[in-house]
């Protein structure tokens, strides 16, 4: 059987010349007699496959010395209280909230500053639809950081501009990761849970300028203090030592095809032919304001929603899976992560042609 287009947004589509690799190496990894998922994050093997990746995203996002790359677990939301136990310290975090990430973001750091961690200021609230203007963000004058979420995987409101604030920045780039070329110099912390744009559920990447590392709070678990995970390698306990070599292969996979640059051109084409189609039609919409379109997850939705249920039974049945919408949001979304091909994409564009033309 065929592999499908799968429009999932996360635990997501993978590239499947990584699972065909996973698949070869599955039983055997390299001679050594075991699988990868068999042997000890301690041993030299191993420790060969987890410094590779992270060489490789070094690479890939071109990210210097003065950063430490940590492969940790938790997923992006225990990031959440990572970032003030680590980061707050008595002064103040600016939060901006653009959708659901950034506002449990946003309440999970208020928790902290409940417990006396220190202040947490709600900068601006968007309203899921765009962004609030820059004249109207509250900043505080010397924030410990400054939080905001790049892109709403469930609205699909995407800030493709690094704000430009003098406290440090730490962005949630859990479903944007590795789509397009970013500063890493711009940024104070990055966090990203895998299983959108990289590999699978398990693994959760930080990336953190070091002279962030020293003001965590008494109160930071262990586990959960980056200063300790840098010095432990990310291996203060047992990694997801599978999900880390997955990871590997995803950024091997990136760099033979010409790495971040050339994969954004592929999905600026994608998302350019889903809101073209999307705006051309009147029984298509979607309500983001254009400047703030994401370019990897694309919420839409049918002007007669009752005919929802038929278009994903339809869709489902033409091999295009996991179109429903998020529940806050409604309607339909297609997320297209790096993993997406162009013409998996057009595939979902004729088969939105057809439908409308049959039922419109
Ligand atoms: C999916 C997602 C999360 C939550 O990730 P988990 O790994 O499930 O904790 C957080 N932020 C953003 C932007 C996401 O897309």
């Amino acid at each position: 059987m065929n592999r499908l287009a799968n429009f999932c947004a996360g635990p997501a589509s993978m590239p499947t010349a990584v699972l065909e690799k996973a698949q070869s190496e599955l039983l055997n990894w390299r001679g050594t007699g075991a699988s990868v998922m068999e042997i000890s994050h301690r041993s030299a093997d191993y420790i060969e496959i987890a410094t590779k990746a992270e060489q490789d995203l070094r690479k890939l996002m071109n990210i210097g010395d003065d950063y430490a790359v940590l492969f940790l677990q938790g997923g992006a939301a225990l990031q959440f209280s990572a970032i003030p136990l680590n980061l707050l310290n008595g002064g103040t975090a600016d939060y901006l909230t653009t959708g659901t990430w950034s506002e449990k973001a946003y309440k999970e750091a208020k928790r902290y500053e409940a417990l006396g961690l220190g202040r947490v200021n709600l900068v601006a609230s968007g309203d899921g639809m765009d962004v609030p203007a820059v004249e109207t963000w509250q900043l505080s004058e010397q924030a410990s950081y400054f939080h905001y979420c790049p892109n709403e995987t469930i609205h699909g409101v995407q800030i493709f501009e690094t704000p430009k604030v003098n406290a440090p920045i730490v962005a949630d780039f859990s479903s944007c990761i590795l789509s397009e070329p970013i500063n890493v110099n711009d940024f104070g912390v990055i966090y990203a849970g895998a299983q959108k744009n990289i590999g699978p559920a398990g693994l959760t990447l930080v990336i953190i300028r070091k002279d962030l590392l020293e003001q965590a709070s008494a109160w930071c678990p262990n586990i959960m203090n980056y200063k300790n995970q840098l010095e432990n390698d990310s291996m203060l306990n047992t990694p997801s030592t599978y999900a880390w070599y997955l990871s590997g292969l995803v950024f091997e996979w990136l760099l033979d095809n010409g790495g971040v640059e050339a994969i954004a051109k592929t999905n600026r084409a994608k998302a350019e032919l889903l809101y073209r189609t999307i705006d051309e039609s009147d029984f298509y919409s979607n309500k983001v304001n254009p400047k703030h379109r994401s370019i990897m997850n694309v919420p839409f939705q049918l002007a007669n929603t009752e005919l929802d249920k038929l278009f994903l039974d339809e869709s489902k049945k033409a091999g295009l899976l996991n179109l429903k919408g998020h529940r806050v949001v409604g309607g339909m979304r297609a997320s297209i992560y790096n993993a997406i091909t162009l013409e998996q994409v057009q595939s979902l564009t004729e088969f939105m042609k057809a439908f409308e033309q049959k039922h419109g």
